[in-house]
């Protein structure tokens, strides 16, 4: 991503170049807190009034409602007891009884909250009037009065009773009303703040686990042999960063492979025949006797070199002698086993090594070799064919080192030399020291 990417990624969103939609992290991720903050200040806030509400309602009770039905209910039964007074002023047998009962019908209409209702005001003033009035004797007429504002006193009563009952449960009604909406009102918002945090956690998933379980794989796969690891496009813009840089890192990684094959080519390889050459073939060669050492297995060497080479090179030239010697290599290339190692050792001179084979069995290869050079002449570039040979010592290699291996050999290639050349000679076994 470059700097100019960054900065407007800034604001939020960000199409990138491929088209894709890209977001930094942090605008997604605080995004996401704010939203949730404001969820739950709305919850809070709303569990807030509806607490209020119910605070309110229950002073209300408390300090006006309870209080005022109460007060209802005192003034039912004041009016009640002046009934019973009012019958008592009525029925009594003399002057005395009526006296002291019109005194308590006095008293207890002259009661505070009586005035506080009219209702109650209007109806004990007429009663007390009344009373007053038929206190020196009633007639028939008076005992039917008394019922008719008997009765009235009752229903008084019973209503100011029902009245103050009313309003309590109107308030208690308000209040459960309340208090039931607000129980709806939290299990909704614990419902959206759950699927809130689920969506949340999908998001996180999507944006961030899954993309780094993903680099997570690719980094652990990650090698400059192997093809580059395939990044998704991810829609945060760190991960994508990540990724990109991944794939620089896996290109810069191929790079240094190749690099490392070419020098190892180059270190390990002939430049003019492609076998390897002599350092190389050295090492090769010592593990190869080791091994066979550990395993009692036969191993044979051999030195090769081309028959009067120097002749070729003056006849044909010296890129010519290139030639035959890179024909020469390839031949060597064919007719060899794979487990067979071979090296150029040096000028026109080259060293076998041949594990698991005795020294006849590895002259019989050489034989072959020679008589594959010799059915078929080495063709150059321009269509001519030379015809070449070579002499080969040949030594067994099981016992001893590998340079003494080879210094065998070499003593053998000298006899084929000597013996006329074109032809394989096997060293004689050393003889154990007594
Ligand atoms: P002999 O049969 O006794 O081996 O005779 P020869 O002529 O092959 O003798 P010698 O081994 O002494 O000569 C090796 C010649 O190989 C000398 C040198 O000019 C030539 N030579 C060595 N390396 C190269 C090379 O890389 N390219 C070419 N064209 N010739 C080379
Ligand atoms: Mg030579
Ligand atoms: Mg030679």
């Amino acid at each position: 991503m470059t700097v100019a990417d960054e900065r407007s990624g800034q604001a939020g969103g960000h199409v990138a170049p491929g088209g894709q939609r890209r977001w930094r992290a942090g605008t997604v991720f605080g995004t996401l807190g704010i939203v949730f903050a404001a969820l739950m200040v709305i919850l809070v806030v709303l569990l807030a009034v509806d607490q209020q509400v119910v605070t309110a309602v229950a002073a209300r009770l408390q300090g006006e409602t309870v209080p005022w039905t109460l007060e209802r209910q005192r003034l039912g039964r004041n009016l009640e007891a002046l009934r019973l007074e009012g019958l008592r002023v009525l029925t009594a047998r003399d002057a005395g009884g009526r006296d002291e009962a019109l005194f308590v019908v006095r008293m207890l209409a002259a009661q505070p909250g009586v005035g506080d209702d009219p209702r109650a005001a209007e109806l004990v003033a007429e009663v007390e009037g009344f009373l007053t009035r038929v206190a020196g004797g009633a007639g028939r007429s008076d005992m039917l009065e008394w019922e008719a504002l008997s009765a009235r006193l009752r229903l008084l009563a019973d209503d100011l009773s029902v009245e103050g009952g009313q309003r309590v449960t109107v308030e208690l009604e308000r209040m459960t009303r309340v208090m039931r909406l607000s129980r709806y009102k939290l299990m909704v918002s614990v419902l959206l703040m759950a699927a809130f945090l689920g969506s949340s956690l999908f998001v996180l998933r999507w944006l961030l686990i899954l993309p780094l379980q993903r680099i997570r794989r690719e980094l652990s796969a990650l090698d400059g042999r192997a093809a580059p690891p395939d990044m998704p496009l991810a829609t945060l813009a760190e991960i994508r960063a990540v990724g990109d840089a991944l794939v620089r890192f896996h290109a810069t990684l191929r790079e240094n492979e190749e690099v490392r094959r070419k020098l190892e080519h180059l270190a390990t390889t002939d430049g003019l025949t492609g076998l390897c050459n002599r350092r190389h073939f050295m090492g090769l060669a010592a593990d190869e006797l080791a091994r066979a050492a550990r395993y009692q297995r036969p191993i044979s060497v051999a030195i090769a070199d081309l028959d009067h080479f120097k002749r070729i090179n003056d006849s044909f030239g010296h890129a010519v002698g290139d030639q035959i010697l890179q024909g020469f290599a390839a031949l060597v290339g064919d007719t060899l086993r794979q487990t067979d190692r071979v090296c150029r050792y040096g000028g026109e001179e080259f060293a076998f090594v041949f594990p698991e084979t005795a020294p006849d069995e590895a002259a019989r290869l050489a034989d072959r070799l020679r008589e594959r050079l010799a059915a078929a002449p080495l063709l150059l570039a321009d269509g001519r064919q030379v015809a070449v040979t070579f002499s080969i010592g040949l030594a067994d290699a099981s016992a001893g080192t590998l340079e003494e291996g080879l210094a065998q050999a070499d003593r053998a290639l000298y006899a084929a030399k000597a013996r006329g050349r074109s032809c394989t000679v096997v060293a004689e076994p050393r003889r154990l020291q007594p």
